[in-house]
């Protein structure tokens, strides 16, 4: 087993941070089908009564094709893929790129331009050296982070007529933050497509909710269980959406503890170390390409400024769990904190 997979089996035991219950009328729904793609789990569910078997199968293949297909575009981890390729020819080479990669960079650039940079895709070198899917994680010191930081920066990132360049070798491109939730977008649109109406796509706790003629909160459609971020096998608290995308990005997803610390995979580009200040970012959007770049660009911000930022941001919400003392709070934005409800716990 190459040490990739294996580091992948360890992941997904931490990776799930939500998922997701609805209650079904029909014996035979939903149906469910299981993979892994882009480095974690994947789970298609349809719940449509109306379909045959057959029929909900098919595209239930066809939606985790889909999500392999985004994989091959995406992926910096295959030189061969869309993204693997301009990554290869960093500082030498401008490559022209699909028209759907091309938005996707655009949307993803849009975040790290509102953000100042607090989002950016350019974080693949520091992630590389980071190395949390190794087997055996380090900290790279001080000297090896500055001298990486001089790689990253959005604004070294061109786009012109569909033909990306990234000024400097040793630049790259990382969608960690935003393709799985975009591979899950792409997936309900193939589903529905389809004609499958009644569908919810996990891929790693970066679900998309598919259901005809719902809002994005309806209490009649499904539970969100956020995991619990510190105890094993534990939920936080559930709160009921309808048609929408949910992502959290954690502390306890991919990290190694060093001397007492936790290092985990979300990076300030500034510093190119974790950020400390949430302990995990839940968001609920319209669409689970944003709820995925935003929960990242939330925990990036931390507990003021993402809120700031989900206060001022119509049509999303959000809820940010935090460490006060020795147990953890939590705060959010008023819709979903509606139909929050806390796990009775002792902390
Ligand atoms: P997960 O991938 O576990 O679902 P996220 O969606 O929050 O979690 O994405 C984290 C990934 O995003 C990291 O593994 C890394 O590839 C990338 N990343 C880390 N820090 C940043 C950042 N500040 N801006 C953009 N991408 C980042
Ligand atoms: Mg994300």
């Amino acid at each position: 087993m190459k040490g990739r997979d294996r580091s992948l089996i360890k992941c997904i035991l931490f990776i799930l941070s939500v998922c997701c219950v609805v209650s079904c009328s029909h014996e035979k729904r939903p149906l469910v089908k299981d993979a892994t793609a882009m480095d974690t789990f994947l789970t298609v569910s349809v719940y449509d009564e109306e379909i045959s078997d057959e029929q909900a199968f098919a595209m239930m293949d066809s939606a985790i094709a889909e999500i392999r297909r985004v994989e091959m575009m995406a992926t910096d981890y295959n030189d061969t893929s869309e993204v693997g390729t301009v990554n290869k020819h960093a500082g030498h080479d401008s490559i022209i790129i699909s028209s759907e990669l091309n938005s996707l960079l655009e949307t993803a650039l849009q975040y790290c331009r509102s953000s100042d940079g607090a989002f950016d895709i350019t974080v693949e070198p520091l992630v590389k050296a980071w190395d949390f899917l190794s087997e055996r994680p380090q900290t790279p010191t001080d000297e090896q982070i500055q001298t990486i930081l001089r790689y990253v920066g959005y604004k070294k990132l061109s786009i012109i007529n569909r033909t990306v360049f990234l000024q400097q070798p040793g630049m790259g491109i990382d969608l960690g933050a935003i393709a799985k939730g975009y591979a899950v977008e792409k997936a309900l649109q193939k589903l529905r497509s389809g004609g499958v109406h009644k569908a919810i796509v996990d891929l790693g706790g970066n679900l998309g909710v598919g259901w005809r003629g719902t809002k994005m909160f309806d209490s009649t459609v499904a539970s969100i269980y956020i995991r619990h971020p510190r105890k094993d096998g534990q939920y936080f608290g559930k709160f009921k959406v309808g048609n929408a995308g949910i992502s959290t990005s954690g502390d306890y997803q991919r990290y190694f503890i060093e001397d007492g610390v936790r290092y985990h995979h979300i990076l300030n580009p500034k510093t190119g170390m974790p950020v400390r200040d949430l302990v995990s970012a839940t968001v609920v959007s319209s669409n689970a390409t944003d709820a995925d770049a935003l929960s990242t660009l939330i925990f990036v911000l931390g507990r003021e400024r993402g809120m700031e930022l989900l206060r001022r941001t119509n049509g999303v919400e959000g809820l940010l769990i935090f460490q006060q003392g020795d147990s953890l709070a939590f705060t959010g934005t008023p819709k979903i904190l509606s139909s929050f409800s806390r796990t009775p716990t002792d902390d």
